[in-house]
């Protein structure tokens, strides 16, 4: 069964634009799927729908049976949104702080999600220390501290330079074979959706759906 099922999902703004109508899509278990299109037809929308940060103006998201799936979600923005007042370590600790653990508790968790990301050395750092592509780790080892079952992440690299994302795209991939997590990746690149995904949903616009799909079989060597 997939981990979460789109049938028939509409959303319309203010009654006037209709960014989403009739998509239907699933998200598979274990899958790194990517969102493909143009601006404006919708991607983050839908990916905002599967967070559960808005709720669809017609149709249906299902989760795999268990509601408690829903809450094991980590979610990237292209804005790395760091607490400038706080270091690398004290970032990453967010998530597991609001959830009541306390920072040695939390120590083991932070530690593997910096190391993952190659931050290790810059727990002590402060954002405004850090380039545009650590800052973006930064927020990647966030997303992951809670081991999120679910991973999405909003064109997280659409900001940086061809050879950080190049970079950041090879580790991405990397974290995603360790965890064995699921991945939705929203982007507008031909190459980035290609190079990561094992499945690609090509979206067009007015009104916003999936137009074709891809799959790309996972164990070709990529690197
Ligand atoms: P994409 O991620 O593919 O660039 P979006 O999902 O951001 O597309 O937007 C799809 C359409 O919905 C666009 O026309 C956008 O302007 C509109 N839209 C998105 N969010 C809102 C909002 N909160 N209020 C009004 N219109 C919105
Ligand atoms: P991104 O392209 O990185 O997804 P956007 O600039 O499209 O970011 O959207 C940022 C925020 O503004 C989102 O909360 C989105 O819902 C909202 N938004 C996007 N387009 C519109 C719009 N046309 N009118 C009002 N809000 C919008």
């Amino acid at each position: 069964a997939p981990l979460v099922s789109l049938d028939g999902v509409g959303k319309r703004f203010a009654n006037t634009v209709t960014a989403l109508e009739g998509l239907d899509m699933q998200v598979r278990q274990g899958e790194f799927l990517s969102l493909l299109g143009p601006s404006g037809c919708g991607k983050s929308t839908a990916l905002r729908l599967i967070a559960g940060l808005s709720e669809p103006s017609a149709g249906t998201i299902e989760w795999n049976g268990e509601q408690a799936a829903r809450r094991s979600i980590g979610f990237v923005f292209q804005e790395p949104t760091l607490m400038p007042w706080a270091s690398v370590f004290g970032n990453v600790h967010l998530p597991l702080k609001l959830a009541g653990v306390g920072r040695r508790q939390a120590e083991p968790a932070i530690a593997e999600a910096l190391e993952m990301v190659g931050l290790s050395s810059f727990r002590d750092a402060y954002p405004r220390e850090l380039s545009g592509g650590m800052k973006m780790r930064v927020s990647i080892a966030r997303a992951l501290v809670t081991r999120p079952r679910l991973l999405l992440m909003d064109e997280p690299f659409a900001a940086l330079d061809e050879i950080t994302r190049f970079k950041l795209n090879n580790d991405l991939l990397e974290v995603w074979r360790r965890l064995g997590c699921t991945i939705v990746f929203v982007t507008h690149s031909v190459f980035e959706s290609v190079f990561l995904s094992t499945r690609i949903l090509v979206f067009r616009a007015r009104p916003g759906r999936v137009s074709a799909e891809l799959s790309i079989d996972p164990d070709q060597p990529r690197d």
